[in-house]
């Protein structure tokens, strides 16, 4: 499980988000939802520290990985990109690398060792959970960039999974691609969900509604930080809300 504790954020002088507090359980799928602004990809930024790496930015709150606070000392930075992954709206493979070295190239990065003989094996696996396998397992040499868009994405799962991430943070992981390829990769989040806590941020409410077991109301009302207005079981949050606003939202009213 990860979980924010009364988490408030700044760029400067300006708070964005006011005493955020989100349990997102274990093997399960969380979506945040809310209008533009209101602090939704800030909030996943704060989860795996990505957050202080903005200049001028800043924090209170805590977030705790199973139960660890990952802002204590003895968390670096690299522990926290091996624990929690993250995929972007835009998809970001290095498109001159081969798709091969995409899989494995958070490894380097997070300084994970895995031995040369169980490499081949691990590309395979999380390409295969990324639903990527069958289209490249011919073409693992050529470059990330040759991939299509949706490919690509496919891709950016699939390096994230390679280090084994207890919780994976997907930004609008689906809002630059086509219908096919949406359905693709929520059938990834799906086949996930039962290893990886996901937290998704979508735009998409019937995204939200197929692929979230729970689902947090983001708002920041004019001039105000992003609060949180209401969070639960994903089909409460949906039929019976309990604040006006997220009826509103859901619904398509603002
Ligand atoms: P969207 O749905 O459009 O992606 P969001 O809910 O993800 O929006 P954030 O991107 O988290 O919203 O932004 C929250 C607030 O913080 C916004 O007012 C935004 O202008 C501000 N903000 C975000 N990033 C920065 C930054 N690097 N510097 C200054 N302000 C920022
Ligand atoms: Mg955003």
């Amino acid at each position: 499980a990860i979980e924010a504790r009364e988490v408030s954020a700044w760029f400067g002088e300006r708070k964005v988000l006011d005493r955020v507090s989100l349990h997102m359980p274990p093997s399960s799928v969380t979506a945040l939802i809310g209008p533009s602004g209101c602090g939704k990809s800030t909030f996943l930024r704060i989860l795996n520290r990505m957050h202080e790496l903005v200049p001028g930015a800043t924090l209170a709150g805590e977030v705790l990985l199973a139960g660890d606070d990952i802002y204590a000392p003895s968390w670096k930075l690299t522990d926290a990109r091996r624990r929690i992954g993250m995929v972007f709206q835009k998809p970001n493979p290095f498109p001159a690398m081969s798709i091969y070295d995409n899989v494995t190239a958070g490894l380097k990065l997070t300084g994970t060792k895995v031995k040369a003989a169980d490499r081949d094996d691990l590309v395979a696996g999380c390409l295969t959970k990324a639903g990527l396998w069958k289209e490249v397992r011919d073409r693992l040499r050529q470059p990330g960039g040759a991939l299509s868009g949706g490919q690509q994405q496919r891709l950016c799962i699939a390096r994230a999974l390679a280090v084994r991430p207890q919780v994976l943070l997907m930004d609008e992981p689906c809002s630059a691609l086509d219908p096919t390829s949406t359905r693709r990769i929520e059938e990834t989040i799906e086949e996930l969900s039962g290893e990886v806590t996901i937290v998704i941020v979508t735009h998409n409410m019937q995204q939200a509604a197929r692929v979230s077991a729970r689902c947090a109301f983001f708002l920041a009302e004019e001039g105000a930080p992003g609060v949180i207005v209401e969070a639960g079981p994903t089909r409460v949050v949906f039929d019976q809300p309990e604040d006006s606003r997220t009826a509103d939202y859901v619904h398509g009213r603002f």
